[in-house]
């Protein structure tokens, strides 16, 4: 009897294919964009443009309530799984997006050298290879960061103006001339990263465009959580 469901369910998976869990919270089902309805309702996703520092950017969700702290657990107890799903969400909005279209690289925003020593790996790149999966773009890692950036948290804005300045760097051979670049990270807030990275991308003849998985309730605030 055991063996003949066994073989049941075999027959059954074959036919019916086992559905993918929810990339979010590995319970439920998964919909077709890899994440399940309550979470998707959880995260009140809300595909918005902005403007911060005279740059433009996309983003998907407000930072708060699940989407924090999901964002939380992909940085902090390394759920690779959460930036995977949340790429491939960016990537699915991105494709839809017409604004974007004509958009020719993707630059994740580089981790600090030691901090991506400490975390093992940077949740910006992992957004990117995840963004490339369900929309083709080729991924730009020409932009370094050269200096060891106190953590933004508690810092006025001057000081975190300070603490950015000269922190990127390009290899040599970059090419952004002439390119749209889509810069991306997981949440903006204040927006300092992205303006420091968009003026250096700039300066070297690329029009500079943000995309984030979230967005605080006002960024170009005082954020906490850039780039941690
Ligand atoms: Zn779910």
């Amino acid at each position: 009897m055991q063996r003949f469901r066994k073989w049941l369910q075999a027959l059954e998976e074959l036919v019916f294919p086992p559905e993918e869990p929810c990339g979010l919270c590995r319970e439920r089902p998964a919909l077709e964009v890899g994440a399940c309805r309550p979470c998707l309702q959880g995260l009140n996703i809300t595909w918005e443009k902005g403007q911060v520092h005279g740059y433009t950017f996309f983003s998907l969700f407000p930072y708060q309530g699940l989407g924090r702290s999901l964002i939380h657990s992909m940085k902090f107890q390394g759920r690779l799984d959460i930036a995977a799903a949340f790429g491939r969400l960016l990537g699915l909005a991105c494709r839809e997006e017409p604004e974007l279209a004509g958009v020719d690289l993707l630059v994740p925003v580089p981790l600090a050298p030691l901090r991506l020593q400490e975390r093992g790996f940077n949740q910006a790149g992992v957004l990117a290879d995840n963004i490339t999966r369900v929309w083709k773009r080729p991924l730009s890692h020409q932009v370094v960061r050269v200096r060891e950036t106190r953590p933004q948290s508690g810092l006025s804005l001057q000081e975190r103006r300070r603490n950015l300045r000269r922190a990127f760097a390009l290899l040599p051979g970059a090419a952004f001339q002439g390119k749209s670049c889509l810069i991306v990270d997981d949440v903006i807030t204040s927006g300092q990263t992205f303006y420091a990275l968009a003026k250096l991308i700039e300066q070297h003849g690329g029009r500079p465009l943000g995309l984030f998985a979230a967005r605080t309730e006002a960024v170009g605030g005082e954020g906490i959580a850039e780039k941690l």
